[in-house]
Formats: structure tokens, sequence, C-alpha cells
């Protein structure tokens, strides 16, 4: 009945879908343009080094250099068209469908890099953006996949300072624009804790790594960060290297 009255209509090409494969708002011909993240990728930042899975652990000559406080990223679907659009209508569009099937579909496939987790911490939004929004997105994402895990939610820190969208500022800026803006509430319940952190999108991925670091300041002791859209920044991205020149350094450095 419901689907007569608000018949499905696809958020990217606008095109009635059919109600039986309606999954994160996509038809069928978008859906199967959706590029899904494999692990070819840094440990913990996620930068793509290979077109093949990398081994578990191998982290990119910037995270050697700095030890992120992040110590894995994970991410579901490149931040390209048509995804964009499902971000666009979970985070602007009130679709909150699209948290659970994003939960879903990020447990279908990772699921097995998050059996040690031991509590779900959504990214916060500061009080005002999501007083004037209803709702933490991250928060929409969050909460289905701790279900989903069986793992408790728990809104652990909160971000004392508003800060600028980042999407209009470069990599250093954004670092500095989130740095000291995170709080940590409960700091003895996640001391020695497993914890994952999880948001809708990430670029340079500052955002997750102020999280983290905050989380382990408090005692934390191993950080997951998922996210559910990730692209990297493009001035900053590297040339993709071959993976002969990837098996070159991996055979030539010590894991
Ligand atoms: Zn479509
Ligand atoms: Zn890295």
């Amino acid at each position: 009945m419901l689907a007569v009255l608000f018949p499905a209509v696809c958020l990217c090409c606008q095109r009635l879908a059919d109600c039986d494969s309606f999954d994160l708002g996509l038809c069928d011909t978008c859906r199967s343009r959706l590029r899904p993240l494999g692990r070819g990728g840094c440990s913990a930042c996620g930068r793509p080094l290979a077109a093949v899975p990398l081994p578990d652990g191998f982290l990119c000559g910037d995270c050697r250099r700095r030890t992120p406080a992040i110590d894995r990223f994970v991410a579901g679907w490149s931040f390209e068209p048509p995804f964009d659009r499902v971000v666009h209508g979970l985070k602007y569009g009130r679709l909150d469908f699209l948290g659970t099937q994003l939960a879903r579909g990020l447990w279908s496939r990772h699921g097995h890099q998050l059996e040690e987790v031991e509590v779900v911490i959504p990214v916060p939004l500061h009080w005002r953006r999501r007083l004037s929004r209803g709702y933490n997105q991250a928060e929409e994402i969050a909460r289905p996949l701790a279900r989903l895990l069986d793992r408790p939610l728990e809104r652990a820190v909160r971000r004392v300072r508003a800060t600028a969208p980042q999407i209009r500022l470069d990599r250093r800026h954004r670092e500095g624009n989130v740095a000291g803006a995170f709080r940590v509430r409960g700091r003895s319940r996640l001391r020695g804790r497993h914890l994952l952190i999880v948001d809708d999108v990430a670029t340079t991925g500052s955002t997750l790594e102020a999280t983290a670091r905050c989380l382990k300041t408090a005692g934390a002791c191993w950080i997951v960060a998922l996210v559910a859209g990730w692209t990297p920044m493009s001035s900053k991205q590297p040339k993709t290297p071959t993976n002969k020149d990837v098996f070159d350094r991996i055979s030539t450095k010590k894991l």
C-alpha cells in the first residue's frame, strides 16, 4: 500500500525503482556503480596503495613516521556518485533507513575486522548542529551497527567547539580546525578498551584522528575507525603505485 502511495525514487537517477531491490535508496543500475573499498590501503589512514589486499597492519610512510591514534581504518565505499547521493539522503533528507542499510552493508563485508570491538562510539556533532539537523547521521549508522555487533553504543565523545565544515579546508587547516574540539565523557569506563568510532564520511581523516586521539588520551587501548564513504583529498593523493612498487616496498621494509 505504502509502495503505491509513495513509490520509491532512486536517489541518484530519480527514476522509479523496483521496491524489492531498493537497497541504499538506489535502483539496480545505480547500485551496480557503487565502488566498495577493499584492503589495498594503509591500515591506519586508508590511503590507497595497491589494487590487491595488503598484509594486516601495513602502514604508509606518513603513518610510520607519526604514529596515528587510529590503529585500524576501515571504509565501506568510495565517496563518489552514486554513493554521495546516499550520504546526502542520510545527512540532509532524514532518510534514516539508509543508516540501517549502510550498517548492514558494512557489517556483512567488514564485520570480521570488528570482532574485538567492545564499545561503539559515533563521531559527535556539535550540539547546535545536532539541534538544527535533529539527529547525528554518524549515530544513525553506529546504532544499528552496534546492534548487529551486539556491543553497546556510547556517546562517549562530545564536540566542545563548533568547527567550520571540513569540506572548505585543505588538509593542514582541517587538522587545526578539529584540534581540541573533542572531549571524552566517562573516561574510566574506556580505559583499556577496544573501541570502534563511526562516521559517515571522511576525506583526510582529521576528524576521526582527533576523536581517536582524545580517546587514547583517556586510556583507550585499541581504536578502529569506520567510515561509510571515503575519498582521499585529491591534492594530497599520491600517484597510485603499481602492485610491483608496493611488493618491492613490502619486501624491503619490516612490517
Ligand atoms: Zn538509479
Ligand atoms: Zn597511513
